[in-house]
């Protein structure tokens, strides 16, 4: 479904220059939640945002069902922006929007009528459990209800693929625990292919079917769940999957 081949990125500042991606090469299957776990700065949010090119990287292809979306223009891109839905801690709602507001902006944006649009929020908002906020303002909202708004949104315009960049680091465990549950229904009742970037094993535990670790812009380990949480080979793997008793012998 989704093939990065190569992948380099390099940001150029004044003097210095940081290799944020180091050849990156990633199959991602249709239907995988696939998890990509690193340490801050470590460059996952430059991977993902490769993923859908509102980073291009500086070298190397991305592929999405076969097609070399790299050689592509910006204007010839924008149906496989569309195709990608993606989600971040921040939630990034406009505050001056109610929830179905929120959620009706991307259809708007993209020519819907009024009807149609009512119908998909109505459904979303179903799907999401939000029905009983709709007219609600994003400020009255808790955390995890701001996340379903911002997952009912990136839905709206029916993606193939949604993207997840730390989009449960801002919550508490019990509501963590209730966004990733909605993310597997989304994934198994919608067939929607995720790609979720965390920094916590549990996170990949509790819902990826395979995994990838990153470190200093490289993929070091890439396995299924059940293999690297068994036989994690490399010591960053190690360290991610049990901190605190790497805490312990530093100490
Ligand atoms: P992560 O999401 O894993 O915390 P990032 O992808 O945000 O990591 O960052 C990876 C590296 O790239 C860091 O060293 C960061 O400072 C650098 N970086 C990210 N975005 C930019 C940018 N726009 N300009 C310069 N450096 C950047
Ligand atoms: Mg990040």
């Amino acid at each position: 479904m989704i093939r990065l081949e190569n992948i380099y990125k390099t940001f150029y500042k004044k003097k210095s220059e940081v290799q944020a991606l180091k050849k990156v090469n990633l199959h991602i299957e249709k239907g995988d939640i696939f998890g990509i776990i690193g340490y801050s700065g470590s460059g996952k949010s430059t991977l993902v945002r490769c993923i859908n090119l509102l980073e291009r990287p500086t070298s190397g292809q991305v592929f999405v069902e076969g097609n070399n979306i790299t050689a592509l223009s910006d204007q010839n891109l924008i149906p496989y922006r569309r195709s990608m839905g993606m989600i971040f801690q921040q939630f990034n709602l406009l505050s001056s929007a109610t929830v179905y507001e929120n959620i009706a902006f991307p259809l708007q944006l993209s020519g819907h009528n009024k009807d149609d649009i009512k119908t998909k929020v109505n459904a979303l908002l179903t799907l999401v459990d939000l029905v009983n906020k709709k007219d609600d303002y994003p400020a009255s909202l808790s955390g995890g209800q701001k996340q379903r708004v911002a997952i009912a949104r990136a839905l709206a315009t029916d993606p193939k693929i949604l993207l997840c960049d730390e989009a449960t680091s801002a919550l508490d465990p019990q509501t963590t625990r209730s966004i990733l549950s909605l993310l597997k229904k989304i994934n198994q009742e919608l067939g929607i292919t995720i790609i979720l970037i965390t920094h916590e094993m549990e996170v990949v535990r509790a819902i990826c079917n395979r995994v990838a670790v990153i470190s200093h812009g490289e993929i070091i380990e890439e396995e299924s769940t059940q293999v690297l949480f068994k036989s994690p080979k490399s010591e960053i793997t190690q360290e991610l999957l049990n901190p605190s008793l790497f805490l312990e012998i530093q100490a």
